[in-house]
This record gives structure tokens, sequence and C-alpha cells, in this order.
């Protein structure tokens, strides 16, 4: 058995890993590589493999640095199914055509700015059309049940908690009469979030590969988040009289904001909020999560019932059209609008900081990583002024923000997923972070006696 590391090596995007054995070759995750112009040229190089050969792709869960590339390994020749969870199959729907969107726009700009840009760059990677094709093969499956993609091949996909749909893979090898069990943890959860059942228990594994992208900190408590949360929205909403308006990931934090506001509603610490969701992306990552309660937790599970009952306790709404989107520009004091991009890049929100970043008496909300570079950075960092639409605007709102709410689990909880095996695994890779985060997770993996080591971009395991 080989196993090839094509991404997520050194650093967090690009998952991407190629099992060969004598009898079948297939890939866990084909992720894009996310972050600046050198990351979209990597998107754009050949695969490491001929995506005819490739029999069937494991998907761990829907975001792009993990799902992206699925589109451009249909186009190039891939012909097997994509096998993941339902809710998986259900978000990439809505999450590939966005990506290939992306693309199209991005390429359209390039060509116009042709003289500045390398000729391939004003291609898109992948077409919306591509993107559609590509969704023809996805495979949806359930959790805990065995699947056998191949005769020589079994696996299972076990909840991740980490966003909806998103699994750990358990992947057992036969060749020539010898076993080997693989673990993909995927991206874990921090246990005790938001709507998520916590990531399940693995116990065995011989090769297991664990993402670190947190390996080297460890998150706020949930409690202090929630109080900073309650802070911030009733200070502005009650005292200051002005606008929350929360940049927000459509997939996974928008539904975490929601469930707090309405479980804190339910607590009395909140009280007929007036709620916006403002970006189709969000809203239709929202449907679909209502759609599969049986992902929920017992808490979330019980929020339910309540709102099924008091859900008139907090006004709740999601804008459709431009034009109701535009109308929210009106709203001068008393509303929670939460709209995307996260880092406040593209969307929706763009226009909503347009008209309320001006006002002393607003607040922006950050909940969630903002990159360097990106325009919630620059307010997060203390800017005086920033453009938006080729407008300078002032920035006298106040920027307020808060930090727990991370999808991904941080060092201890890590430890402490690790910790669960009963088994020692022959190997483990430390794969899905900077090099840092990864070097000092692979210590405290050493320290445990266990055999770990950080995989280079391309480098090749032999079994
Ligand atoms: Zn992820
Ligand atoms: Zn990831």
């Amino acid at each position: 058995m080989r196993l090839t590391f094509l991404g997520a090596a050194h650093e967090v995007t690009g998952s991407c890993y190629l099992v060969e054995t004598d009898r079948v070759k297939f890939l866990v995750d084909c992720g894009m590589f996310q972050g600046g112009r050198i990351a979209e040229r990597r998107n754009r190089m050949p695969f490491h493999f001929a995506p005819r050969d490739i029999a069937f792709v494991l998907l761990t869960h829907a975001h792009i640095d993990h799902s992206g590339l699925l589109p451009k390994l249909v186009a190039e020749g891939f012909k097997g199914q994509v096998y993941t969870t339902a809710a998986t199959a259900d978000l990439i729907g809505v999450l590939l055509p966005d990506s290939a969107h992306i693309q199209e726009a991005e390429a359209e700009r390039a060509q116009r700015h042709q003289h500045t840009r390398r000729r391939e760059d004003t291609q898109p990677v992948y077409t919306t059309q591509q993107a559609l094709a590509c969704l023809e093969q996805i495979a949806p499956q359930q959790y805990d049940a065995e699947l056998s993609p191949h005769p020589a091949v079994r696996c299972t996909f076990r909840e991740a908690g980490h966003i909806l749909g998103s699994a750990i893979i358990e992947v057992w090898l036969e060749e020539n009469a010898k076993r080997t069990k693989l673990v993909f943890s995927g991206d874990l959860g921090q246990p005790g979030r938001p709507i998520l059942r916590d990531p399940a228990i693995i116990e065995e594994a011989d090769l297991l590969l664990v993402e670190s992208t947190y390996g080297d900190r460890l998150h706020k408590d949930m409690e202090s988040t929630v109080e900073e949360l309650v802070h911030a929205v009733n200070d502005t909403l009650h005292r200051k009289k002005g606008n929350v308006i929360i940049p927000s990931f459509a997939v996974g934090r928008t539904q975490e904001l929601l469930y707090l506001f309405n479980e804190l509603t339910r607590q009395g610490r909140f009280h007929n909020l007036n709620i916006y969701v403002d970006s189709p992306m969000a809203t239709e990552a929202t449907r679909i999560t209502m759609r599969h309660m049986e992902l929920f937790d017992e808490e979330a599970i019980d929020l339910e019932a309540w709102r099924a009952k008091h859900g008139d306790q907090i006004n709740l709404n999601f804008t459709a059209s431009a034009l109701e989107s535009m109308a929210l520009n009106e709203i001068r004091s008393g509303s929670v609008i939460i709209s995307a991009s996260g880092m406040c890049d593209a969307g929706r929100i763009k226009h909503h900081l347009r008209h309320n970043l001006g006002r002393r008496e607003n607040t922006i909300l950050i909940t969630g990583f903002q990159a360097q570079g990106s325009l919630g950075r620059r307010l997060v960092d203390g800017a005086k002024t920033v453009r938006i639409f080729g407008e300078e605007i002032p920035v006298r709102a106040e920027i307020y923000t808060i930090g727990g709410l991370s999808a991904h689990a941080d060092q201890a909880a890590l430890l402490h997923w690790l910790r669960q095996f009963r088994r020692v695994p022959r190997h483990t890779f430390v794969v899905h972070g900077e090099t840092s985060a990864s070097e000092t997770l692979k210590g405290h993996i050493e320290k445990m006696g266990w055999a770990a080591s950080l995989p280079m971009l391309g480098e090749v395991f032999k079994n």
C-alpha cells in the first residue's frame, strides 16, 4: 500500500490523499488550495495522478479546501463515485456551483486586466456547468454504516462534529491477505459546540492522519464567549440604540449564531430580537441544516422543541431578493444583521458595512477567523477608514471580536480525542495545519509515546 500526501501538508488547505494498493487507487478529499495568487496557480496545476485511474473518492466534508477540486477531477476524466454523508452531499450541491461562480467572476476580471495577468489565469479552474456535472457522481451515505466501494476496501463515516455532515473516515484495506486500517480524522470539531454531536471516539488504527489547525492553541471557553455575545448585543441595541452587524460564514457559523440567539432568548437573556439573515447561501445552508435534524445533539433537539412553541419570542427574517436586502440599509437601530462573506471580502456584508460603519452607535461583531489582507482583518486591526466599492468609509462603529466559536478542536480537544485510542497507531501523520501548529501537536503526540511525523507535500509512505 502507498499513501501520498498531495495537500494539507505543512499547511491548512488543499486536503488530498492518494491511497494505492496493487488492486485499486482512490482519493480521500480533493480540496482547493486557498489564500492568494499562489494558491490559485496551484489549483490550476495538473493532478499528480491520472484522474481516470482513480476508482472512487471518499469525501470528509463540504468545505472547499476538502471538496473544491472535485469538478476539475471529473472534468479531467474521473468516472467513479464520490462517497460522502448525505448532509455533505446536500451542502456541496450549493457550495461547488458557488465556487465555480466565483472562479468565473475572477476569470472575467482577469480578462479585463489581461496585460498584467498570465494567460492561464484568465480561465476559470472550472465552470458552473462542470460543477453541476460533478454532482451527478456524488453517492450519499449514512453515518456508521459499512460501505465497500471496491472488493478490497471497506469504509465507515463517523461523526466529526466540525460542520454539518462532517466525517472521520475509517478505511480497511486488504492486500495480499494483509489488512491495514487507516483513519482520516478530517477536520475535527470542538466538543460541546452548538448543534452538532461531539467527534466520535475511534479506538483503533494502523495508520492515522490527524488534523492540527489549532494544534498549538486553546480556545476561550463557551461560557465566557456567550457572556461576551450577550453583552455586545444588548449594549448596542438597548444602550447605544444602534444595529449589530455580524459578518458570518454561510455554512456553520450562521446556524451556530441562530442557535445561540434562540437559546439565549429561551434563557431570558435576549428579548424580542430582530434578526435578519441576509445571504442567499446562508439561507440555503440553514434550510439544509433543518433538513438534517437527525444529526443534532440533544440540546439542539430540545431547543427545536422550545422553538416550535415559543418561536414568536424572536423575530427571525431571511431576506431573499436584492431589493429586500437593500431595504435593510434604511434600518437605523434595533436590528441584528447576519451576512456573508465571513471575512467581509465579498457578498452583501459589504453593503451593510458601508451603511453602518460610519455610525458610533453600531457594533460590528466579528465571530470568525479573519485572514491577513481581508477587509475583516483591517477592521479587527483598528483601521480608521476602509475602502468599500471605491469609497473611503470612516470606521466609527465599535469593532467587537468574540473568540471561542471555532469550528476546529483546540489542542486539548485534539489530544483528548487521540487519548481515546485503545491501541497506539503504528504511525500518526500530523496534517492540516501551519508548520508551527503541526509541530507543536506532534511534540505532544510523541510525549504520549506514539510514532508521529509531519509529511511533506508529495511525500509517499509505503507500508
Ligand atoms: Zn473544514
Ligand atoms: Zn479543512
